[in-house]
């Protein structure tokens, strides 16, 4: 999508061999123009799939999920993170090891949130190694509901995380595909 590819050029900053910052629009500030753009672009390339909720995990999947759920109007529900004295019910749970944090977090969602009967489109701010959409993976499985497919904001093609899902036959829709960082500078892999 050359909308975010501009983006990501004009405000995206290179850390080290593997991480991008993107604190301008996306994991910090947060602009619902571009938010709403990608929202669209989600719904066009599932529009067909007859999703009934959008799945993500918290924080930073929240803001793209949310613009997806606008479009599509169905409910979102973030997978939390930390433990909440509110979150009580009867939990989905799966272990997570985060990419940029280097520990594993459980992630939970309330049962009465997924359904058996619910066909699900995850939306994650970015794809590395795929460890948090496997996760949001197998909280879907353990509902019994149908997973439809992945939306990524940000693939970095280079990690494993879309090999992962490619070999799993799950259809995955990124908007901007990351080849490599040479020398600081983003790569992006040719648009289809
Ligand atoms: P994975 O689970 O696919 O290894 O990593 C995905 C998660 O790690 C995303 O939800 C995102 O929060 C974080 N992440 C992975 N790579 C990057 C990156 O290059 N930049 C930022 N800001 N977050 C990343």
């Amino acid at each position: 999508m050359k909308l975010l590819e501009d983006r990501i050029k004009k405000d995206g900053q290179v850390l080290g061999a593997e991480v991008l910052k993107v604190d301008n629009f996306l994991n910090h500030q947060i602009d619902p123009d571009l938010m709403t753009a990608l929202g669209q672009e989600f719904y066009q390339q599932f529009a067909d799939a007859k999703i009934t909720k959008i799945l993500t995990v918290e924080s930073s999947g929240i803001a793209p999920a949310l613009a997806t759920g606008m479009a599509f109007h169905v409910p979102v529900v973030f997978a939390r993170k930390h433990k909440s004295l509110t979150l009580k019910d009867d939990l989905y749970t799966a272990e997570v090891y985060s990419f940029t944090k280097k520990t594993s977090n459980q992630i939970a969602i309330a049962q009465k949130f997924l359904q058996a009967d619910d066909t699900v489109l995850i939306i994650d701010d970015f794809l590395a190694n795929g460890q948090a959409v496997e996760g949001l993976i197998d909280i879907i499985g353990q509902a019994n509901a149908t997973l439809a497919g992945v939306g990524i904001v940000i693939e970095k093609s280079f990690q494993k995380g879309r090999k992962l899902l490619d070999e799993r036959q799950i259809k995955t829709v990124s908007l901007a595909r990351i080849k490599a960082f040479v020398d600081g500078q983003i790569e992006f892999e040719e648009e289809d």
